[in-house]
């Protein structure tokens, strides 16, 4: 495995990248008076969004210092607060926040912020945010603390995404917010949306009552100059609604707090203390609730969860950079594709693929009942589009135009890129890519969507092995941003460089794997499952077994994996990795069992967004099978034994896969294991935690990562 013993210390912070403040006076119309007008610009592209840093934020202070004199002295009637073109501002600068090493520094921070965010709030005339683009977490909160706020119709990302990066909303929106816009739809804003990552676009803020009005991006400067002036006359008010009262506070925050207890399980700290916030935000004042979100900071930016949720976000911000491909002028052109099979996967593909690359896709089955029911999955999907407009139907006819269905392997012909999405069979597959040999180009990339094959075999008859790169896409397609491109023994770096360019224009993030069973994600997914199973098939009750993995806060409890995966592919690939692998990857008559009869694994949810629980039944199923610890129940485990045994297991898997170098660094695991399989930023994606909690020394006697990378550092 890497050796981590070679790289002793974490890499330096880079120095801030200073967000300046500019001010110009500006005319009001109807000799109003002058508003000026600040403008956030770091002096960088727009590739380079303006954060927030200590430097940055002393320079607001001392902006607004002046502007506080002008107002007093009746220079200015106003302050407008925008950004440079496509933000207002992305946010804290979290390299910065992670760099802190001290308690006593993360207060300062946070102190820092209230107190120019506050003088802004009060520098003694009106001021108006303008917000032209993305406005993220501080970036947010610095138009939260102005008195009036516009958006632009273009504005693409408006969030407060920090307890998502385990912070909370501490420049004042914690309070501001359910204030504002009520308590309940303010945890949608604070704990729902940053757990799903998904920012609101610019009509969603202003339907929520983040911002006062709505402007459309072409004039959006001058219409909000002239809203401004509409305001100062008296000519338009702004009705604030009153604030929800004492019942409607409570019931919906303790309605929050049983709904967090159910899904985060108390596996990391930022979303409950940013609910203690909103909680006490109805009955504080101002003063004493920015002083609980300071201390909230201080107390989260010195946590180890914080810094691997830093670590995870810059992962995944910069994962689109693949590690290791080859040189993309190596990659051939693709002008035409071809997709073999048109059933679960190819019909997503062929969909992907003909809606990012615009080029001509044919997708091929055995039979035309097959071939139709592919293609009818693709008009659904665009029609579906279409309905809730999210495409034009001139896009989708656009699209539709260009997949074309056939049962005849000529038609492939012409493919100068086919890849094969036919059931998982080894002998299947091989006859599939024999037969194309015989009828597309020698230059034609073929590539597989195998989910557990070995593609060197896969490729080992052809005369072009070379040409043949496996592209593993997750189900379902459209929503998942992770592909593992796959480079078996003999691959070429063209048709390597070929699976990065096509995975790009795709907009996947991709991560190179060398060609080993399971690759990663599946790997380490199905090893979990497998050791869940193994504890229940040694006596472990299945309930206890199902929840073990609670307090690390997965996306939801192994028997509800299972269900979602389909319990016959889990089955069929923990019993493919156990051949290929040994077994660490153990045997469950009960699973096999379940899956021969049927069982439903899981019972439904008892409310949406909640966990499914696991099926009691299944334990007389588990019982009955005859499995290693029938005879012997003595060695059941309890929950958090059951815990150590996978997480040990995983330690050691992982090790295994960086010796054998499946991917070239754990970062690559990590970033796999967070796109692929939903792993929470908080673990890191997984080896920051296995190194915070011991397991990687433990079981390997060193590190995944230095110190002090995705963790607070140990000194
Ligand atoms: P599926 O059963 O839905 O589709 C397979 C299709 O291949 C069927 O329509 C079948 O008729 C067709 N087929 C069989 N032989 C063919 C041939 N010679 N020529 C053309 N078509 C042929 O299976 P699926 O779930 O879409 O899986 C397809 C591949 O994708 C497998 O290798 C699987 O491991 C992989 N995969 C599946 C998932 C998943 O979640 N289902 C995820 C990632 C990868």
């Amino acid at each position: 495995m890497t050796d981590t013993a070679a790289t002793p210390a974490a890499p330096t912070p880079r120095a801030e990248r200073v967000t300046h403040f500019l001010v110009r006076d500006v005319a009001l119309p109807d000799d109003l008076g002058t508003l000026a007008l600040v403008t956030l610009d770091n002096g960088l592209d727009h590739t380079k969004p303006t954060t927030l840093g200590p430097q940055g934020i002393a320079e607001l202070q001392a902006v607004v210092e002046r502007l506080h004199e002008r107002a007093t002295a009746g220079e200015i009637v106003a302050v407008g607060v925008t950004g440079k073109p496509y933000f207002l501002a992305a946010g804290a600068d979290l390299t910065q926040v992670a760099a802190v090493t001290s308690r006593d520094d993360a207060l300062t921070l946070g102190q820092g912020g209230h107190a120019a965010y506050r003088a802004l709030s009060e520098v003694g005339v009106p001021t108006f945010a303008y917000i032209n683009g993305v406005a993220l977490g501080g970036g947010l909160e610095i138009a939260l603390n102005c008195d009036y706020r516009t958006v632009a119709s273009d504005a693409a990302a408006i969030a407060l995404p920090e307890t998502g990066l385990g912070l909370v909303p501490g420049w004042g929106g914690a309070y501001l917010v359910p204030r504002l816009i009520g308590v309940q739809k303010a945890l949608d804003v604070i704990l729902t949306r940053p757990a799903q990552n998904k920012p609101f676009k610019a009509a969603e803020a202003y339907e929520l009552g983040l911002a006062d009005a709505i402007f459309d991006a072409a004039d959006f400067l001058e219409e909000s100059i002239r809203w401004t002036a509409a305001i100062l006359r008296g000519e338009i008010v702004v009705e604030r609604r009153p604030l929800d009262d004492e019942a409607t506070w409570k019931g919906v925050t303790d309605a929050a707090r049983q709904r967090l207890d159910a899904t985060v399980h108390g596996s990391r700290p930022a979303p409950y203390r940013a609910l203690d916030l909103v909680t006490a935000a109805r009955d504080s004042d101002k003063t004493t609730a920015f002083a609980a979100e300071d201390e909230a900071l201080a107390d989260l930016i010195m946590t180890d969860e914080m810094r691997a949720s830093v670590y995870a976000f810059q992962l995944v911000s910069h994962g689109k950079k693949p590690v290791g491909a080859p040189d993309p002028s190596l990659a051939r052109p693709v002008t035409r594709v071809g997709i073999v099979g048109a059933g679960l996967m190819a019909a997503q593909i062929a969909l992907l693929f003909a809606q990012r690359l615009q080029v001509p896709v044919v997708m091929r089955d055995i039979d035309q009942e097959r071939v139709d029911k592919g293609l009818g999955f693709v008009q659904s999907q665009l029609a579906r589009l279409v309905s809730t407009g999210r495409m034009s139907k001139d896009t989708a006819a656009r699209i539709t135009a260009q997949v074309h269905g056939t049962t005849d392997v000529q038609d492939f012909a012409t493919c100068d890129f086919v890849i094969e999405a036919v059931t998982e069979v080894l002998g299947l597959k091989k006859k599939v890519f024999a037969e194309l040999e015989g009828i597309v180009s020698p230059e034609t990339i073929l590539a597989t969507n195998t989910s557990a094959l070995s593609i060197t075999e896969m490729a080992a008859d052809l005369q072009h092995p070379e040409r043949v790169v496996g592209i593993h896409f997750f189900n379902p397609v459209a929503a998942m941003p992770l592909v593992e491109v796959i480079h078996a023994e003999k691959t070429s770096d063209e048709a390597l460089a070929t699976a990065f360019a096509v995975t790009k224009k795709l907009r996947k993030t991709s991560v190179l794997v060398k060609d080993r069973p399971g690759f990663v994600v599946n790997r380490l997914l199905v090893l979990v499952m497998g050791k869940i199973v193994e504890a229940v098939e040694h006596g472990t009750p299945v309930e206890v077994a199902d929840r073990a993995t609670d307090p690390l806060g997965f996306p939801m409890p192994t028997f509800e994996l299972f269900d979602l995966v389909g319990p016959a592919v889990g089955l069929h690939v923990l019993q493919s990795l156990r051949e290929d692998l040994g077994d660490r990857f153990p045997a469950s008559p009960g699973l096999e069992k379940l899956v021969a009869d049927g069982t439903r694994v899981v019972l439904d949810a008892p409310a949406k967004g909640l966990p499914k629980p696991v099926n009691p039944e299944i334990q007389g199923v588990f019982d009955g099978a005859g499995g290693a610890g029938a005879a012997d129940a003595t060695q059941a485990l309890d929950a958090a034994g059951v815990l150590d045994a996978t997480l040990t297991a995983l330690t050691r898997e992982i090790g295994l896969m960086l010796d054998e170098g499946v991917v070239a660094t754990p970062q690559q695991i990590d970033l796999c294991m967070i796109l692929g399989a939903g792993w929470p930023f908080h673990l890191g994606g997984i080896t920051p935690y296995l190194d915070r909690s011991g397991y990687s020394e433990r079981v390997l006697g060193k590190r995944f990562l230095p110190d002090g990378v995705a963790n607070v550092p140990r000194g």
